[in-house]
């Protein structure tokens, strides 16, 4: 059974990732069993620079399949901003409240109806050969005006749903079902799925 070392070290996303590729004919490996693998900087102008980066630098170093991802939100009346700084549009890596402060603050005296937005997720693979695949899934709403919902994490509450919900709001099976991560995994699931056939049958 192929290898693939999952590049990241977020419990949740490797759960979500594990759960996904189950029966898939890959064997996955937490990036926990490389120590000593060095931090790769996401400095990436884009959420498919940053997870390709990561994906080969992780193949590079353990010498197996590699897969990684990258995600953020887009706000249509900020030009797409924060993106790829969606962890730091505050300043201080992940610090959710300050982001969602400071996102709320941008917006100000912007009506609902020019406050879309989506959450963007890219997955990229990387083989040992150097070859590389991405997906890409999103997942469309608006920013409003004070966050709702306890669930989740980032900007989840203040993201609003054509429900009317917060993603916040959703229970996580709920987020999992419609979530950009989601659709970026399911894609991506589809072509491990094909990759690992193509194996089996030496093409
Ligand atoms: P990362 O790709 O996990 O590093 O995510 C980057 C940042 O994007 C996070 O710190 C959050 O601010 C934001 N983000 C990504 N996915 C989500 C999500 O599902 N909900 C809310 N915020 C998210």
């Amino acid at each position: 059974m192929p290898k693939l070392v999952l590049a990241s070290k977020n419990k949740g996303k490797l759960r979500e990732l594990q759960e996904l590729l189950r029966g898939t004919g890959w064997e996955t490996v937490s990036l926990a069993m490389f120590p000593a693998m060095p931090p790769v900087v996401e400095d990436g102008a884009t959420f498919a620079e940053n997870a390709v980066k990561k994906a080969q630098a992780t193949s590079a170093f353990t010498g197996e399949w590699a897969l990684a991802d990258d995600s953020g939100l887009e706000v249509d009346a900020l030009n797409g901003a924060p993106g790829v700084y969606s962890a730091r549009f505050a300043g201080e890596h992940g610090d959710d409240a300050a982001n969602n402060r400071r996102l709320l603050r941008e917006l100000a005296g912007v009506p609902f109806a020019e406050r879309t937005a989506r959450f963007r997720c890219v997955m990229a693979l990387a083989s040992p050969t150097g070859r590389v695949w991405t997906t890409e899934g999103t997942c469309e709403g608006r920013i409003g005006f004070e966050p709702r919902g306890e669930n989740g994490f980032g900007y989840d509450p203040l993201f609003v749903l054509a429900s009317g919900q917060t993603m916040a709001e959703l229970p996580e099976t709920e987020k999992n079902r419609i979530s950009h991560r989601a659709r970026a995994m399911a894609a991506m699931g589809r072509l491990l799925k094909e990759l690992a056939m193509g194996m089996e049958q030496g093409n």
